[in-house]
């Protein structure tokens, strides 16, 4: 939001991810001179997702190995970080009227879950995206997308003897890889015909479906049409 042609003071970027990150280490190497700001609703240092489902999740890694820049090296690059924090508003604050540069343009207003507020010239929204809940998921099943959501599902996984995995595409088939290395019993429900169906076709698909059982990996499939959030519904071949 806001224009560019002038450079802006202060550029404030919501979602401190790998996007919100790059951007703010660009702009430094582009040449702004500003202020820069990175608000995340995560309390982490902005951290590499992949490894998530893969090393972490294994036990291979500890969070340290996986952040991407931390605190002192933000504080280097000259961003100020607003770390715990969601931006819970955004406002422009602008007079439509006026065209003649950045100032005219208005700055915007972003209000943050703790009640504070930030100004910025430019407002860079960086927010990625949440996994998809079931409808009515109950509070005890576990969804993959942050560093907390790994380490709770770690944790778990040290005290459970079999897991079903909603989701058969690569997040769910490396969260199957792990657990079947821990000798859990793992049934994994896909609304497609195959796993990863998406991503790699049928044809690679029933390939990931074969490799999996043969893992011991139970794949059935779930109810529920791809675009939307499946339900909760086994089919018959997953209650085997
Ligand atoms: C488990 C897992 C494994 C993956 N493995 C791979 C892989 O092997 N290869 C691959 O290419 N990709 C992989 N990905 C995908 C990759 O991590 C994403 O493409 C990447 O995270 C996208 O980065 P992003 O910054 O756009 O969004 P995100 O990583 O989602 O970051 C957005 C950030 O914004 C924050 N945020 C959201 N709303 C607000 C708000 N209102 N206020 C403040 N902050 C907010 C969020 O908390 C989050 O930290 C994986 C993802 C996951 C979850």
């Amino acid at each position: 939001m806001g224009g560019m042609s002038v450079q802006p003071e202060h550029v404030l970027v919501v979602g401190a991810g790998l996007a919100g990150l790059r951007t703010t280490e660009q702009l430094r190497a582009a040449g702004h001179q500003g202020r820069i700001s990175l608000v995340g609703a995560e309390r982490h240092a902005p951290y590499d997702r992949p490894p998530l489902s893969k090393q972490l999740l294994a036990g291979e890694w500890e969070p340290e190995r996986i952040v991407l820049r931390d605190l002192d090296a933000l504080d280097e690059l000259g961003v100020r970080t607003y770390l715990g924090t969601e931006a819970v508003a955004l406002r422009h604050q602008g007079s439509p009227e006026h065209h003649g540069g950045a100032s005219d343009r208005g700055r915007c207003e972003v209000e943050l879950s703790d009640g504070a507020t930030l100004h910025g010239d430019v407002v860079v929204v960086a927010t990625g995206v949440v996994a998809r809940r079931l409808p009515d998921q109950p509070t005890h099943v576990h969804t993959l997308r942050t560093l907390d959501d790994a380490l709770a599902l770690r944790a778990v996984l040290d005290r459970i003897g079999s897991l079903v995995i909603v989701g058969g595409g690569f997040i769910g088939a490396e969260v199957a890889g792990a657990a079947r290395a821990r000798g859990i019993a793992v049934t994994v429900l896909e609304a497609l015909d195959v796993p990863a169906e998406r991503a790699l076709g049928a044809s690679l698909g029933a390939l990931v479906a074969r490799l999996m059982s043969r893992r011991a990996s139970t794949c059935g499939r779930a109810r529920g049409s791809p675009g939307s959030p499946p339900t909760v519904s086994p089919s018959p071949t997953a209650r085997r």
